[in-house]
């Protein structure tokens, strides 16, 4: 125990210093590498709807239309006919279509944050070598 308290103090700290950001960075490298999968995968596989949806209202099988696939490229999951949705609106004039803009900007915020992280980490690794 003593003996390994008498190592070099100044190497030991700067390499658990390091390995401590190092963690950090390809945690937060991990996290963030998620997010922007999560959206490709999302532009990928949720630019083209299928033709039809179940309207999570009256269940009819119908096609999609501009609203359904905006909603659809938004991330959600229920869809409803134009008239349900008309209906709907009726029922609530207070409330407006919300365009989505909040996942809009996460998108670019997620990719300076994983350059910012990458470059990071290169820096990190070639202190390190
Ligand atoms: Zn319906």
């Amino acid at each position: 125990m003593s003996e390994l308290i008498m190592a070099p103090m100044e190497c030991a700290a700067a390499v658990v210093f390091d390995d401590n950001i190092l963690m950090i960075v390809v945690l937060v490298g991990l996290l963030i590498g998620i997010i922007v999968i999560r959206a490709i995968i999302r532009l990928i596989f949720m630019a083209k709807p299928p033709a039809t949806f179940r309207c999570a209202r009256c269940k009819r099988e119908v096609p999609h239309n501009n609203r359904t696939i905006e909603a659809w490229r938004s991330g959600k999951h229920k869809f409803f006919c134009q008239e349900c949705h008309q209906k709907w609106r009726e029922m609530h004039p207070a409330v407006r279509e919300s365009s989505g803009g909040g996942s809009g900007c996460m998108l670019p915020l997620a990719l300076i944050l994983s350059l910012i992280a990458i470059g990071t980490y290169s820096v990190t690794r070639f202190n390190a070598s």
